[in-house]
Order: structure tokens, then sequence, then C-alpha cells
């Protein structure tokens, strides 16, 4: 059996004459960028994600770019984020010639440890960037507390976690600013790049929106210089088709991880040294944390050969993410060494993720499951 990463296409089966028709409507109104289609999308993603308003944007990673730069990032200035992440999180930082400043993260959430935020703030800090990586939100109460205490912006990379809640709130609905990806991979995926950005201060999302088309305002006026950091009609149409199903699709995640979660511990293999991922509880969270599982990832000593394992039996496995940004060769300048950061370090060594996607077959979970167990045997 074969059993890839993601599959698309089965996903795309399900809904291709809706998906079609979508996009015949964009072709017959001609209008390719911005207009109706991105202005519904907004309205929608923003009503979905507890936020008053949404901005569609040309990628995740630009979602975070524009977002530095409408809270007034300048060359020198200090962000916070983890090492653990995708690259743009940290990329868009530097890009403007601030600073990425690296904190570890928790061990068992994989998101940003609260307790060792105030010891890396100085006087050039000027905002947190928390990731809700893998669907599962960061504990955002003591984060924003502290951000609050020290006069700080928080952008939520949202990116892989559009839907998810903490506590009952909505992911990028917590701080300043939050950005969703429409990357192809992500819950939400769109049909090429697409990002968004979500908050509910209106000086804000009228700053985001003009520096989205090079700060033009009036048009052809340029009070400040943004960039062309618009999104197309055409992506637009598709994910407002998709956004219906994004709630049953995270379910599917969230009940394959169930399922893994239950195999995994009954098959005695958490005893043989593999984690599953754990769901956060956090403080007075009680049981309103809800988790999408963009990503379920184990955790095993023998991860590299576990791999392997998986690969000679077709099911596709990834490692999100094999070196911590701290150790990137282009953030060699920030002076960061091997072991300022372990427990990023050690989850860099030790993570897989492996099929969640909801449109995986009772066989081919099956088929996962009985692979692992039988590597571990
Ligand atoms: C995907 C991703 C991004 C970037 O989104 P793009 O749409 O690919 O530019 C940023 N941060 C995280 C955590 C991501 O997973």
């Amino acid at each position: 059996m074969k059993v890839p990463l993601l599959d698309l296409k089965a996903q795309y089966l399900t809904i291709k004459e809706e998906i079609r028709s979508a996009i015949d409507e964009v072709l017959e109104s001609q209008i390719f960028i911005l207009g109706p289609k991105v202005e519904e999308l907004e309205k929608s993603v923003a009503a979905y994600s507890q936020t008053k308003y949404g901005i569609g944007v040309s990628s995740g990673t630009d979602a975070l770019l524009i977002s530095l730069m409408a809270i007034d990032i300048q060359p020198g200035d200090e962000v916070i984020t983890t090492p653990f992440t995708f690259f743009a999180t940290a990329g868009v930082v530097a890009r403007l010639k601030a600073r990425p400043v690296f904190v570890d993260i928790d061990s068992v959430t994989f998101n940003i440890d609260p307790a060792k935020i105030e010891k890396a703030i100085t006087k050039r800090t000027k905002a947190i960037i928390p990731i809700h990586l893998f669907g599962q939100c960061a504990d955002m109460d003591p984060i924003m507390a502290i951000a609050n205490t020290h006069g700080l912006s928080v952008i939520e990379d949202a990116a892989q976690s559009i839907g998810a809640e903490y506590k009952g709130r909505r992911a990028g609905s917590i701080g300043h600013l939050g950005i969703f990806s429409f990357f192809p991979s992500k819950n939400l995926g769109g049909f090429g790049d697409g990002g968004m950005v979500v908050m509910n201060d209106e000086k804000l999302f009228e700053k985001v929106k003009i520096l989205r088309v090079h700060g033009s305002h009036p048009k052809y006026y340029h009070k400040i210089v943004g960039g062309n950091f618009r999104l197309d009609s055409l992506q637009a149409a598709i994910l407002s088709v998709k956004l219906k199903y994004l709630d049953e699709w995270s379910h599917g995640r969230q009940k394959n991880a169930d399922e893994y979660d239950q195999k995994f511990k009954t098959s005695g293999l958490i005893e043989k040294g593999l984690l599953v991922p754990p769901r956060a509880i956090y403080k007075n969270g009680g049981d309103k944390n809800y988790h999408i599982y963009n990503q379920y990832t184990i955790r095993t000593k023998k991860r590299d050969e576990l791999q392997a394992h998986l690969k000679s039996n077709a099911i596709g496995s990834e490692i999100y993410y094999p070196l911590p940004l701290h150790l990137q060769e282009c953030f060699k300048e920030l002076g960061y060494g091997k072991g300022d950061l372990p427990v990023s370090e050690e989850a860099a060594g030790s993570v897989l993720s492996i099929p969640i996607y909801p449109e995986l077959m009772a066989e081919q979970r099956d088929y996962i499951v009985a692979t692992i167990v039988g590597f571990h045997a």
C-alpha cells in the first residue's frame, strides 16, 4: 500500500464541481486581482477567526512581512520568536534589517516557552511572534501579559493553525495581528500562494491595506513605501469554497489523531520511547483548546531509521524542521551556537510528521500504525 504524506487530489475530487464553477465565475468576470472575491474571503476569514478585519495578501510570508511593516519595525529593532518554525517567521525580520531574537520552545507543545521570554527582552525589543506550530496554539495569556508590561506588539504566526482555539478563542484573534498562510499544504490551502492578515484594530487595518498596494493612498500618492502584496481573485474564489469545509476537514484530522494516539498507546510504543503529540493543557483553559493537526508529529530517538523504514514501505513522512533557525548559516552573524537552545535542537533531531490528512482511509491508517509497530518489534 502507498500512503503519501498529503493527498491533495483526494480532497479536490470531493469538491471538484464547486471549485470549477467558482473558477469559471472569476474567468467570466475577468477581475483577477483583489476585487469582490477577495473582499468576500476577507469578511468570511475574519468572521471565522473572531476578528473584525481581514486583508488578503500574496502569501503567509508576506502576511508576516506586511505585519512587521505595519507596526513600523526598523533596522536594529529586535523581534522575539522561536527557532523551531518554518524559515519565514524569522526571515521576514531579517529582511527588514531587524534582528530575530530566539527563545526556546516548550518541550511538550513545540511552541514558545513564555517563561523564557522576559530574559530576552532588551530596550530594542519591539515585538513577539509566537508560532502556533503544527495546528496547536501557543500559551497566549502569559505572552500577552508580558507584551503589555513591556509595550510590545504581538503577531501570531497562525500559518498552520487557522481555526485552532486557545481557551475558546480562535488563533489569530488574540495578538495585535494574526497571519494565515494558504499554501496548498495548510489546512485551508489554495491552488497557489496566498495568505491573510487579521486584526481588530482599525488603524492597523487601514495601514496594512495601504501597504498591500505599494503604500498608495489615495491612488498614486505615497506617504509610505509598501509593496505588491495583493491576493488573486482566483485564489480567493477557491478558498471561499474550501472554507465551508474547513471545520469538517480539521475535525477529520483530529479524529485521525485520536485514533493514532490510542493505537500507539495500546500497542506499547510509548514504553519503547515513541512520543505522540500532546494536546496542551493551559492554566484555566479547561478543555477549550482545539488542535487542528496541520501535522501529526511524533518523536523518537530512532527517527532517521524510522523514516527510512516508512519510506521503504511507501509511507510518506517529513521532518519539520531538521535544523533550528539559530543554527542556519544565514543567521551566523547573530552569534548563536549549538547548545544555546537545547529544547529546539532536541526536537529537530527527533521529530517526524506522518500522514494525518482527513481523507486517509481506515486501511491506510491501520497500515501506517502496523508499519510503525513493526519497526519497533
Ligand atoms: C507556511 C508557513 C509560513 C509561510 O507561509 P507561505 O504562505 O508559505 O509564505 C510562515 N510560518 C509558518 C509557521 C508556516 O508554516
